[in-house]
C-alpha cells in the first residue's frame, strides 16, 4: 500500500512550525519517520501535510541549565547512544539508546518521536518517566512544560492539542551516588519489549522510583521502592528483598496475561538488581 498524497514543509522556527500546525487540522509532524513512515504506507495515517521540524536549530541541540539538561526534541538515539551529548543520568541514557531497536533505526529515530508515538513498549518512555523528566511543549501562546508521568494517555495516545508539538525534554542532573536498573525482555534483539522496569535510586536527590513499561496502557510507577530495599547486604536479604519486589509487580497485574505479569515481575526484580550492586 502506499501513502495518501500530502504535502511536506520543513520550517526552520518553532513559530513557523506552530503556524502550519494551527492552519491545518489534516497535518502531521514528522521528526525521524521510524515509526510514522510505516504507518504511512500501511494508512494508519492520513495526514494532508508532513511538517518535518527536523530543521528547527533548537531541537537538535541540547543545553545546559544549573540543575538539568534539556534534550531538543530530535535528538536522535544514535547522538545518545555515541555520548554526543553530556548524559544527566551518569550514562544511563547513553545504555538505554543503545539497546533501541537497530543501528539504521537509531541513526534516525529521536527521542520526541518515541515519546509522542507513545508505544508503551518504547524505552524511552519508561526510562525517562523514571528519572522524572519533564516535556517543554511549543503552543500558540509559547512554551508550556509538563511532567512526562501522565502524557500518554492511552496506548499512542498523548496529550497534546492540535497546534501543539514537543520541542525538548528537560532532564535533571543525577548526584554521582545515583544508581540505575533497567531490564527489558524481547524475542531477540531489536524487538520491542514484551515487559520491561526501570528503577532508579538517588539518595542526594531523595528519589527512589520504579516503573512499569511495555503494559497494556501506560507506565505505571511502583510507588516508593524502599519497600524493595534488602534491610542487609547479605545474599539471603538481598534474594528475599527481590522476591518481595518480583511478588509486588506481578500481583499488580499490568496485563491481563498471567504470563506477562510474571514477566513484568521478573523484570522488575532484575532492574533492582542492578541498582543494589
Ligand atoms: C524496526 C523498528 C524497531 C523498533 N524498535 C524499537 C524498540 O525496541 N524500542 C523503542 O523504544 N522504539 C523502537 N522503535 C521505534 C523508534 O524508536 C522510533 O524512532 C520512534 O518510535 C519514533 O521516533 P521518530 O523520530 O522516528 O518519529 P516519527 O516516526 O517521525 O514520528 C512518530 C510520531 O510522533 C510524532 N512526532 C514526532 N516528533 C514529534 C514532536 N517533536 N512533537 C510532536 N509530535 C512528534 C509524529 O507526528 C508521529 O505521530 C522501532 C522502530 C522500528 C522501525
Amino acid at each position: 500500500m502506499k501513502p495518501v498524497e500530502f504535502s511536506y514543509s520543513r520550517p526552520a522556527t518553532v513559530a513557523a512550525a506552530v503556524r502550519l500546525l494551527k492552519d491545518n487540522s489534516g497535518a502531521k509532524i514528522v521528526a525521524g519517520g521510524q515509526s510514522l513512515g510505516p504507518m504511512l504506507n500501511l494508512r494508519l495515517a492520513q495526514p494532508n501535510q508532513l511538517i518535518d521540524v527536523t530543521a528547527i536549530p533548537e531541537l537538535t541541540r541540547f543545553r545546559e541549565e544549573p540543575d538539568a539538561i534539556v534534550y531538543g526534541a530530535c535528538i536522535t538515539h544514535a547522538s545518545f547512544e555515541d555520548g554526543r551529548l553530556p548524559d544527566a543520568a551518569n550514562g544511563f541514557l547513553r545504555s538505554v539508546a543503545g539497546g533501541i531497536a537497530y543501528r539504521a533505526v537509531r541513526n534516525r529515530g529521536t527521542i520526541g518521536g518515541s515519546l509522542v508515538h507513545a508505544d508503551p513498549a518504547a524505552d524511552w518512555m519508561t526510562t525517562l518517566t523514571a528519572l522524572g523528566a519533564e516535556l517543554i511543549v511549543a503552543t500558540e501562546k509559547g512554551e508550556r512544560r509538563t511532567e512526562l508521568a501522565g502524557f500518554m494517555t492511552t496506548p499512542f495516545g498523548v496529550a497534546l492539542d492540535d497546534a501543539e508539538f514537543l520541542v525538548g525534554i528537560r532532564i535533571r542532573k543525577f548526584s554521582q551516588k545515583a544508581r540505575f536498573g533497567y531490564f527489558k525482555f524481547c524475542r531477540k534483539v531489536g524487538e520491542f519489549a514484551e515487559a520491561m522496569a526501570a528503577v532508579v535510586v538517588d539518595p542526594e536527590l531523595r528519589i527512589c522510583r520504579g516503573v512499569i513499561g511495555a503494559t497494556d496502557s501506560s507506565p505505571l510507577i511502583v510507588g516508593d521502592i524502599n519497600a524493595f530495599m534488602p534491610a542487609a547486604t547479605a545474599s539471603a536479604a538481598v534474594e528475599e528483598a527481590l522476591e518481595r519486589g518480583r511478588e509486588h509487580v506481578a500481583g499488580l497485574r499490568v496485563s491481563n496475561d498471567p504470563i506477562k505479569n510474571a514477566m513484568h515481575g521478573n523484570a522488575f526484580a532484575r532492574a533492582l538488581r542492578q541498582v543494589m550492586q
